[in-house]
């Protein structure tokens, strides 16, 4: 009997045991004390007109149960974010925040984003981990002002401008827009940081009559813009035909057998991939190649035209005939000179080698950055005589004229580049030209030359 008694206690002891065992084992979890996590994908030090501020709340335990954001400056306070999670509670939250100081009545100077993310755990009387982040930050609503040097600036359509200009905030980045086309400026007078300078273009495929305007963008991100007095000067290119056979194709497509999608079986299908997606490819290539510069002219007087017999021009356009069809099209955006066979290639001017390699439709090809986004193109050479990083001085021999890439015949292929944009070379060989529309920009806004600070 005492053994039945006893045995029965046991029984219940162990279930009692086991009950707060299991009871402990499901409560536990939600008891954990790791608070949520908070950053800011990207830091933000200045807070403009509006603002986007990406932010990554996340909780590794029970999950996040709600955050708020608030904008506090002084006794202001505005809420720029309260947002609830639904159970079982996010682990994660990317958000994405509209910050718009003027309207919560802020006005210039320090500011406090305040950041609070709670998780769903049992803590705190079920209030949950709580977990503050403050973000000192700068309110800066003020546009930065621009003021043109300049008296007017004559362009023509593929040709090449410049604008000096002031900038009143330091640290604003600047430039100038051409229709759809951002140029970037230079600051490359030392004692006046706020005069700066962009080399901008007509690009060929601008459309007529797009705006040309000075931009400026602090690091708040207030934008202004002017626009720049620029009378264009349209002009239409030449067109040329070309009459295509499967001969001709065909030689084309062998040299570049190798790159030719498997899909594209036929002569004149070669051809094409040849002449519109490798030239766009090739084009692109050139421009990224071309645009990282530095803020020192390194050119002086023009740029030396290469010695050789001018043919094919910039801006002429190309008509491909077949079976009595237009079946292509293409733009030539340099000059083609042809001199002797494997003619010694010079450095139009003191520059930078960006590039020295093969570039598809262009052969062998050498860029030369000049500084503030001069660039000049070699192509279609036989020999390189430089590399990546060599320092060049005009006239110093980069190479040997050939006729690798899409060429025919034993010539040069010149080209210029402003901030990425292929322009007509001509004008920098015209001493007249660098006279009126680059001089004449720096003696009117009574400045020196940007050369080198070694030179200044
Ligand atoms: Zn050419």
């Amino acid at each position: 009997m005492t053994r039945g008694k006893s045995r029965l206690w046991l029984v219940i002891l162990v279930l009692i045991l086991v009950l707060l065992g299991a009871g402990a084992f499901y409560v536990w979890p939600h008891l954990e004390g790791t608070p949520p996590q908070i950053a800011l994908e990207k830091p933000v030090s200045h807070l403009g007109k509006s603002n986007t501020v990406f932010l990554r709340v996340s909780d590794q335990g029970r999950g996040l149960a709600w955050v708020r954001v608030t904008l506090v400056q002084q006794e202001r306070k505005g809420v720029v974010l309260n947002q609830a999670f639904d159970a079982p509670g996010a682990p994660l939250a990317s958000l994405k925040l509209a910050v718009n100081p003027l309207e919560m009545g802020m006005h210039q100077g320090k500011a406090t984003l305040v950041v609070e993310a709670a998780d769903r755990s049992w803590r705190n009387w079920m209030k949950g981990n709580v977990y503050l982040k403050e973000f000192p930050v700068e309110v800066d609503t003020t546009p930065p002002r621009i003021s043109s040097l300049n008296q007017i600036i004559r362009l023509n359509r593929g040709g090449t401008g410049l604008a000096v200009y002031t900038v009143n905030e330091a640290q604003a980045s600047h430039g100038v827009r051409v229709g759809d086309k951002v140029f970037m400026g230079w600051a490359p007078w030392p004692q006046q940081p706020g005069t700066k300078l962009c080399y901008f273009a007509y690009g060929d495929s601008q459309p007529r009559g797009v705006n040309i305007d000075l931009w400026a963008e602090d690091i708040a991100g207030n934008q202004a813009q002017m626009p720049l007095n620029v009378k264009v000067r349209w002009k239409n290119f030449k067109t040329d035909i070309i009459n295509l056979n499967e001969r001709f194709m065909n030689i084309v497509a062998a040299r570049f057998a190798d790159q030719i999608p498997t899909d594209r079986q036929t002569p004149l299908a070669k051809f094409l991939w040849i002449n519109q997606d490798l030239r766009q490819h090739d084009n692109a290539k050139i421009a990224l190649a071309a645009m990282p510069s530095q803020p020192y002219q390194l050119w002086q007087k023009t740029l030396e035209r290469p010695l050789g017999a001018p043919k094919a021009a910039f801006g002429d356009r190309r008509e491909y005939i077949f079976n009595k069809e237009v079946v292509s099209r293409s733009v030539h955006l340099g000059q083609d000179l042809a001199h002797t066979e494997r003619s010694p290639v010079k450095a139009a001017a003191n520059g930078i080698v960006r590039y020295a390699a093969d570039l598809g439709i262009y052969g062998n090809c050498v860029i030369l950055s000049h500084g503030q986004g001069l660039a000049s193109l070699y192509g279609h050479l036989s020999e390189l005589r430089v590399k990546v990083g060599d320092e060049v001085s005009r006239n110093q021999e980069i190479g040997l004229s050939g006729m690798t890439g899409l060429a025919l015949g034993d010539h040069l292929h010149f080209s210029v580049l402003v901030g990425g944009v292929f322009v007509n070379p001509t004008e920098w060989w015209d001493p007249h030209w660098v006279q009126d529309n680059v001089l004449l920009r720096f003696s009117e806004a009574g400045l020196p030359q940007p050369l080198p600070l070694a030179k200044q």
